[in-house]
């Protein structure tokens, strides 16, 4: 209860700093940040090490640690083994990360018990739920990332399976990408059953805040009477934050929370953040990192071609864009906003 606030938990920051390290020297104001629990170390360090051996080693782009408990000191000293960067650690505000008040408790608990009842993943977890609303809401208004242009999220158990000879940070501020993604799916339709009337609601009520060239067409088939699904998979993202910061982003969110649906059904960060990017920006301003090998769970993304598989230690056959639960090709397929 002591750390209520954004205000409350800039007293817990820990932030450790090798010796020689200077933030300052960087090309791009950008950071790792990861939303991790003290039981992850282990798992965790399996994506750091990837990230380092694969690009960071000789960057040296800092870590972000947050928690909505302490981390131990066990968990900071394990894991700043892992990389010769600046790594931070920092607590979730309970303003955050809490059940909001106006949800109804038992019309939560009825739609986790619909959810249960279909073996739909994270169906009755409220943590999984707070997770969500975290990174769809929260997170980069956390006083850790306050000076920082991108982040790049990680996820423990994690791999990269291509060495990443260049910036993806510069890359994307050159070309002025707001979003970078490596995997698409389909979302379970009982999960966001809803969340499609609550956006067109908001396109309604807010339609100046809509990018003319937007990509709607990539999450819906029907012209927009109802979501296709496809969502850009979150565990892997690479974001401007100024897109997070901005007006138009901070009101969906907020519409989003206060319909309820992230506890009533699961509406997941990924689904909320896909309407989002397809609402307010332009195909160019999304990017698929087609050439991050990168693999989580059951899925993963893996490149072709002869030159990068040299650097690579992926099935490029198994990479999800070829199979119809990606929405990858679709996404390729849209038309550039210029045309
Ligand atoms: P999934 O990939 O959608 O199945 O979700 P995960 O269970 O992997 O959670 C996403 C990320 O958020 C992971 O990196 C977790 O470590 C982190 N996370 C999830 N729930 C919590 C939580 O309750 N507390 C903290 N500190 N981290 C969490
Ligand atoms: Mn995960």
């Amino acid at each position: 209860l002591l750390a209520r606030t954004v205000q409350d938990v800039v007293q817990f920051n820990d932030v450790r700093t090798p010796p020689g390290y200077n933030a300052t020297r960087l090309p791009a104001k950008a950071a790792f940040v990861v939303l991790t629990r003290n039981s992850e170390l282990h798992p965790l360090r399996v994506a750091i090490s990837q990230i380092e051996d694969r690009f960071n080693r000789h960057r040296g782009y800092p870590y972000i640690f947050l928690n909505d408990e302490p981390f131990t000191e066990e968990f900071k000293e394990t894991i700043s083994w892992a990389t010769n960067s600046r790594v931070s650690f920092g607590l979730v505000p309970r303003d955050h990360w809490d059940l909001p008040d106006h949800i109804d408790r038992q019309r939560m608990r009825d739609g986790m018990a619909f959810l249960k009842s279909k073996d739909v993943i994270h169906s009755d977890s409220l943590s999984y739920r707070q997770m969500s609303r975290y990174y769809a809401g929260f997170f980069h208004k956390h006083p850790l990332l306050e000076d920082l242009d991108y982040y790049w999220r990680i996820e423990y158990d994690a791999e990269y399976t291509c060495d990443i000879d260049y910036d993806p940070f510069v890359y994307m501020r050159e070309r002025a990408i707001k979003y970078g993604f490596t995997i698409t799916l389909h979302e379970f339709f009982d999960t966001v059953k809803s969340l499609w009337s609550s956006a067109q609601n908001f396109m309604t009520t807010y339609p100046h805040y809509l990018e003319e060239k937007n990509t709607l067409d990539w999450i819906s088939s029907d012209g927009g009477n109802s979501y296709n699904l496809c969502h850009f998979w979150t565990n892997f993202e690479v974001l401007d934050l100024a897109f997070l910061r901005s007006e138009r982003y901070d009101k969906f969110f907020q519409h989003v929370d206060q319909a309820g649906g992230i506890f009533y059904e699961r509406w997941g960060d990924a689904p909320i953040r896909s309407v989002a990017v397809s609402m307010f920006l332009r195909k160019e301003e999304t990017h698929w990192f087609e050439d991050v090998g990168y693999t989580h769970t059951a899925f993963q993304n893996c490149p072709a071609s002869p030159e990068l598989q040299k650097k690579c230690h992926c099935d490029p056959g198994r990479s999800i864009h070829l199979n119809d639960f990606s929405c990858t090709r679709e996404w390729v397929q849209l038309p550039p906003s210029k045309a």
